[in-house]
């Protein structure tokens, strides 16, 4: 039971990537953290799963996000080099321009300009020299970010939880519920501690019907991984970039570390977070296999090998969510993925750590009131 503040000034509710880079900043602060998880944190029903994740900078005309995207490169980098895991890999990414829909990437060249981040503007044919894989006959151009790659996502979930535990942190086993009034509770009884910051990822919406639940639509999003060309290193990682493909609502990775070619064409499918099973959904694979044979003609006959069926969390704006409960002034809400949080989880856990500390306030953006929905060309997403 967790109900002795002396036992523990801080829990954190949720063992995704989100909880557990928060947990390990707030337990290298000094705080005592407990960690609660319905299930093992790395499980394969939380957005967090899978064996990777694209990290890109690109934000269209945001500029916060862009430098968040930055920054948290750099902690990436550095967690790699305490943790000795292979955490990210520095493969690049091309974003493709579809011809007469580009005020995304438009805005994104201003942005990069400004923030100052490397990249190359490239024309079809620039692609097609330096990518083949890509069937680029619809793009305009594409922005190559090459300090952009990959995050081996699960094992950037278990690496942090175990850096976590050997700072001392605690790591629990239990299904938080809430009352009426959105008081956490275990167990029966009200969860009692100084702080206690609520990342449930997706399962947030369920929890807080009347708080979180009006700003959040849950959205299932199918992955394909195929099988590279017999022989071929093509669509590895060292020879091919991760892409984002706004123009088809898609973004995909490279082959790494055997996996083959992961692509994603995000096709809003619903989603019961407890009774529905991880399986892709045959009404919308054929979307995502014709994208697959379109895009690359390179795997018109590879086999899928792998695949991937999850959700994500959407907040109309795509904003995060980082604010205090309006009636119980110690529940800090802590996520809000809109399928970009995973990347910046190292400065988002440091910033709520800040907040949840009272070291300063949340930004506008992040706070539960006053959300709407923004058009492609101003939302950080592009959606
Ligand atoms: C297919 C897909 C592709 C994506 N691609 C990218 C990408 O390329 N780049 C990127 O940056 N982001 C990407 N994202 C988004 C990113 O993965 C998510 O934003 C991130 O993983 C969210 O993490 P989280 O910790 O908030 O939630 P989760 O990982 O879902 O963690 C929530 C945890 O809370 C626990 N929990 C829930 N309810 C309770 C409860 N009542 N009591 C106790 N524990 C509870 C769950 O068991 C779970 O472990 C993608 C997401 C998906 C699904």
């Amino acid at each position: 039971m967790i109900r002795n503040r002396a036992q523990s000034s801080v829990i954190v509710v949720g063992g995704g990537i989100v909880g557990v880079m928060t947990a390990l900043q707030l337990q290298r602060r000094g705080e005592s953290v407990t960690l609660i998880d319905r299930w093992e944190p790395g499980h394969a029903r939380a957005s967090s799963t899978d064996y990777n994740r694209v990290i890109r900078a690109i934000s269209g005309r945001d500029e916060f996000y862009t430098r968040w995207a930055r920054e948290s490169r750099s902690r990436w980098l550095e967690l790699q080099a305490e943790s000795g895991q292979n955490l990210m890999y520095e493969c690049g990414a091309l974003i493709l321009a579809t011809e007469g829909h580009c005020d995304w990437e438009d805005s994104t060249s201003d942005t990069f300009d400004r923030v100052g981040v490397p990249y190359y503007r490239f024309s079809k044919q620039d692609i097609e020299s330096r990518f083949p894989q890509f069937k680029v006959d619809d793009i305009s151009y594409a922005l190559f970010e090459p300090e952009a790659g990959m995050l081996m996502a699960h094992r950037c979930v278990i690496t942090a939880l175990g850096l976590f535990r050997q700072a001392g942190g605690v790591v629990r086993r239990g299904h938080v519920t809430t009352d009426k009034s959105e008081r956490p509770m275990l167990d029966g009884a009200p969860l009692e501690a100084d702080l206690i910051i609520i990342s449930t990822g997706p399962w947030m919406a369920d929890m807080f019907p009347r708080t979180i639940k009006p700003i959040s639509t849950i959205v299932g999003v199918n992955v394909l991984y195929t099988s590279t060309p017999d022989g071929s290193e093509m669509f590895d990682m060292t020879h091919m970039p991760c892409w984002i493909d706004h123009g088809q609502g898609s973004f995909g990775l490279p082959s790494s570390e055997g996996s083959g070619v992961k692509a994603a064409v995000v096709i809003p499918d619903k989603i019961d977070l407890d009774n529905d099973e991880r399986l892709i959904r045959q009404e919308t694979l054929g979307r995502t296999r014709s994208y697959i044979e379109r895009r690359f003609p390179g795997l018109v006959g590879e086999r899928v090998v792998d695949s991937k069926f999850n959700q994500i969390i959407l907040t109309p704006d795509t904003h995060f969510v980082l604010d205090w409960h309006p009636e119980h002034e110690n529940v800090l809400f802590a996520g809000g993925c809109s399928g970009h949080l995973f990347k910046h989880a190292p400065i988002f856990a440091e910033y709520a750590t800040g907040v949840g500390l009272k070291d300063f306030g949340t930004p506008d953006r992040f706070k539960v009131a006053g959300r709407r929905k923004l058009s492609p060309k101003e939302s950080p997403s592009g959606r």
